[in-house]
């Protein structure tokens, strides 16, 4: 099994943040800034888990989500999405996941929940040797 994290997001201190926990713990972290780049990315390349912003500058999450429920490359009808909201507003929740998101969580973002959501779906390289 792969430890491939796409992490889609314009914010670039967010970006930092997960690329070092996840990174800490063995996971290979892909970059994309934008919705756009991101449906790219996730076509393009092997991705085991799409951690998603929902407020990104072009499409939002919301978009980019139904995108990659969509999409042509059967694999990402059922890759885990993990939608990070920038609000705490209930209706963007379940928005997300009506758009096909698995779970949420919201920011700021916390490591130790992170790391947690990201295990439930894909266990961690360092973990589990
Ligand atoms: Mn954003």
């Amino acid at each position: 099994m792969g430890s491939n994290v796409l992490y889609i997001e314009d914010n670039p201190d967010n970006m930092m943040l997960v690329k070092r926990a996840l990174e800490a713990r063995g996971y290979r972290l892909l970059e994309a800034r934008n919705g756009l780049e991101g449906v790219a990315k996730a076509e393009g390349e092997d991705v085991d888990l799409v951690l998603l912003d929902i407020n990104l500058p072009d499409i939002d999450g919301y978009e980019v989500a139904r995108r990659l429920r969509k999409s042509s490359k059967s694999a990402l009808v059922y890759v885990p999405i993990i939608a990070i909201t920038a609000n705490a507003l209930k209706g963007d929740a379940e928005k997300a996941l009506a758009a096909g998101c698995d779970v949420y969580m919201s920011k700021p973002i916390n490591i130790r929940e992170l790391w947690a959501r990201v295990e439930a779906f894909v266990p961690s390289p360092q973990l589990s040797d």
